[in-house]
């Protein structure tokens, strides 16, 4: 599956210290993340529709996972979803929410995806991308928001043009080949 690159990525708002109560009491007792099957991990990302969500979805779908309904309901046993009686649909719980966001991020590295998350302090903004890449811009650079966005897309090419120079080289002998 191939990626495209917007010219414009999106960096999502600078991440809150927030923690939801039950997540918080998780850390307090020491209880690791669960562990989901592929059907449930379909299920979170579907639920929780953020970009990122949405991408590891897709790939997920792609390796030939699906999510039953089965699948949902143990997501609500857990907690981790509840239904909205009236208009009967189901969406994530605060808990639900922070878990999936953990494994969007978990899963996205494995799949070498591209999605920026980002952390503000009060001198500094942070930019780290799924892939590892990372950066730190100063407030005293100026407009913080346009420096942000255009780190984003300095990587963005880099990352393209890395690819585009790989896919040359794969495709290099057929081309010698065909002349
Ligand atoms: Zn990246």
């Amino acid at each position: 599956m191939r990626t495209r690159y917007p010219v414009t990525p999106h960096v999502p708002e600078p991440e809150t210290e927030f923690k939801p109560i039950g997540i918080a009491v998780f850390d307090a007792l020491g209880i690791a993340d669960p562990e989901y099957t592929p059907g449930e991990q379909i299920a979170l990302m579907r639920l929780r529709r953020t970009d990122m969500a949405n991408e590891v979805m897709l790939r997920l779908q792609a390796q030939g996972h699906r999510a039953t309904g089965k699948d949902y309901w143990r997501l609500r046993t857990r907690r981790l979803a509840d239904k909205n009686v009236d208009r009967d649909f189901l969406f994530l719980t605060p808990v639900g929410k922070h878990r999936a966001d953990a494994l969007a991020r978990t899963l996205a590295k494995q799949f070498g995806l591209h999605h920026f998350i980002r952390s503000e302090s009060r001198y500094h903004a942070n930019l780290t991308c799924t892939c590892g890449w990372s950066t730190s811009l100063s407030l005293n650079q100026g407009h913080m928001a346009s420096q942000v966005s255009r780190a984003a897309a300095r990587h963005f090419m880099a990352v393209r043009d890395r690819e585009a120079s790989a896919q040359a080289e794969t495709s290099m002998p057929m081309e010698a080949v065909h002349g």
